[in-house]
């Protein structure tokens, strides 16, 4: 049995919206994850189960491992398609929010959705959401979107509804924001939520192998040259990798090459804090990424030095200006939270 996580009152509030709606669409947060994907697909299935009509409309594209999942060719690019998204956003009955935790982070998106006049609901674990949604599901002491979403249908009473596709897409955003079940993966729940997943069908070791082990020449030959030129910093517990857009093309880069490269410094004993400052091809920026392990909140460098947010041991920000200023900040914040870091 499952703890009632959501409460009682937005279950039912809901389940009201949804008697009630026909259009439904549903949004998540730019450069989407597989929580951000598996999480709006999985509910994307659900709701089509009940005769919804439904569409996942995404500010940008996602990386390629994530294409093997069902009803992924329907999703709808904003960037591509803004006109039609635009028109799906303001005819909606509910928009779901889902993965994020303010419009900000749905960049262009942010305006046609805010102003849509369709009720929104949250469905997130991020910390402190804003409050743009008559519904806000946020709890973030829950490892991922698509657990949420997997709660949510539970409490609506409609397990038996969720199909095998459904559950793939569920068990992907839950497999990826807990990096395949290394971190944020303690509470026992997670795994009970796993067996009612593998109990509908799924391959969860294919799921991994879909994931984790589909990678490009191209890919892994760029993280061999990124840990290359890592550089550590033993007075400060911390790893600094870095990929610049002269690397980028040397390598062949496509979106999505240098996911979870960040994670790689902590597999050094005595490292606690990883930071990867990537160039960004699209926007004139230095793309952030933070991680750390025990205690040391690296949400907090996101949001004092690198203009973001995110959670306590993954988070992120960006720094509009060369990658020499980047580092710098980087190097700031290191001698600023060096007695976080060296923390026992
Ligand atoms: P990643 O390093 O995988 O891009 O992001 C990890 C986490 O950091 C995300 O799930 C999100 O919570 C947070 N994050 C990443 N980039 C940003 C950003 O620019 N702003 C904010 N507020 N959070 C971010
Ligand atoms: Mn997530």
């Amino acid at each position: 049995m499952l703890s009632k996580v959501i409460d009682q009152a937005n279950v039912d509030r809901f389940e009201r919206w949804l008697g009630k709606a026909e259009n439904i669409v549903i949004v998540t947060h730019v450069s989407p994850d597989g929580d951000a994907i598996g999480s709006s697909l999985g509910l994307a299935h659900f709701l089509e189960s009940q005769d919804k009509n439904v569409h996942v409309i995404v500010p940008n594209g996602f990386p390629d491992f994530l294409r093997w999942m069902n009803g992924v060719q329907q999703i709808l690019r904003y960037d591509k398609h803004q006109d039609e998204a635009d028109c799906l956003i303001a005819g909606a009955d509910v928009i779901c929010c889902v993965d994020f935790n303010c419009l900000k982070r749905i960049d262009a998106m942010a305006k046609p959705v805010g102003e849509s006049s369709a009720r929104k609901v949250l469905i997130d674990h991020h910390l402190d959401p804003e409050s743009f949604c008559q519904i806000t599901i946020s709890h973030p002491h829950i490892a991922s979107a698509s657990e949420l979403v997997f709660r949510l249908i539970c409490r609506l009473g409609y397990f038996e509804d969720i199909t095998m596709e459904c559950a793939e897409c569920i068990y992907t955003g839950m497999m990826t924001d807990t990096g395949g079940f290394t971190y944020n993966s303690n509470n026992p729940e997670i795994y009970y939520i796993i067996s009612q997943l593998l109990s509908k069908g799924i391959d969860k070791d294919q799921i991994y192998r879909n994931v984790f082990h589909t990678y490009s020449e191209g890919r892994l030959r760029l993280m061999g040259h990124v840990l290359s030129h890592m550089h550590v910093y033993p007075d400060f517990r911390s790893a600094l990798i870095t990929l610049t857009k002269k690397e980028q093309n040397r390598f062949n880069y496509v979106r999505g090459d240098s996911e979870g490269f960040v994670n790689l410094p902590l597999q050094m004993k005595n490292v606690v804090f990883s930071v990867f400052l990537r160039e960004d091809t699209e926007k004139d920026m230095i793309k952030v990424s933070l991680r750390s392990t025990g205690d040391f909140p690296c949400n907090q460098v996101a949001s004092e030095f690198f203009g973001g947010g995110g959670h306590l041991n993954a988070s992120g920000g960006e720094v509009y200006g060369s990658m020499d200023e980047a580092l710098q900040l980087f190097k700031e914040a290191l001698v600023k939270f060096q007695p976080l870091l060296l923390k026992k």
